[in-house]
């Protein structure tokens, strides 16, 4: 009984040091305030410096999760193609199935991590310029397969 009783108290005693002293907080006041007004800022899908516009990601998404937004003024990223179009995903619709990253070009044939993740992209290692300078490294097969995703100018631009 005396050892309940105990118990009690020290809950009590914690709990009220946890709303009126702010003891035992894991989450800072910012972060707190932001989920209450409804604020925290969604997590970076895109990296729209690294895409080539192919449009690969938005085929691939099974439950059309991803629309490719047309940009104000097209962007050459090599010679004879131009970035028309980049992705943006809504995370409403999105599974996670991580198609998107698995066959964007930048990852499927030169195996650098692509400029699209539905759980966040990170920051890229090396510029577009310096992936599409590096040789491919996929299998013929899979060359075959992203050749009906990416826009044919694409490989003739990079396999001159
Ligand atoms: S991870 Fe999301 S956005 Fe990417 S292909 Fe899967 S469902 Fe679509
Ligand atoms: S597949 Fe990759 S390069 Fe192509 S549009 Fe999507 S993110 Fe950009």
């Amino acid at each position: 009984m005396i050892t309940l009783l105990r118990l009690m108290l020290q809950g009590a005693y914690r709990n009220i040091a946890r709303i009126l002293a702010k003891a035992d907080r894991a989450t800072s006041i910012e972060i707190r305030n932001k989920v209450l007004n409804l604020s925290v800022p969604a997590w970076e899908t895109v990296l729209d410096e690294m895409c080539i516009g192919c449009g690969a990601c938005e085929k691939v998404c099974p439950t059309k999760a991803i629309t490719m937004i047309k940009l104000d003024k097209p962007v050459e990223i090599i010679e004879g193609y131009k970035r028309e179009k980049v992705p943006r995903i809504d995370l409403m619709k999105c599974i996670f199935c991580l198609n998107c990253h698995d066959f964007c070009p930048i990852f499927a044939l030169f195996g650098e991590a692509a400029p699209i993740h539905a759980r966040d992209v990170g920051s890229p290692r090396l510029t577009l310029n310096e992936i599409l300078k590096k040789p491919i490294k996929a299998p013929p097969e899979k060359i075959e397969e992203l050749k009906k995703l990416i826009p044919s100018e694409f490989f003739k631009s990079i396999r001159r």
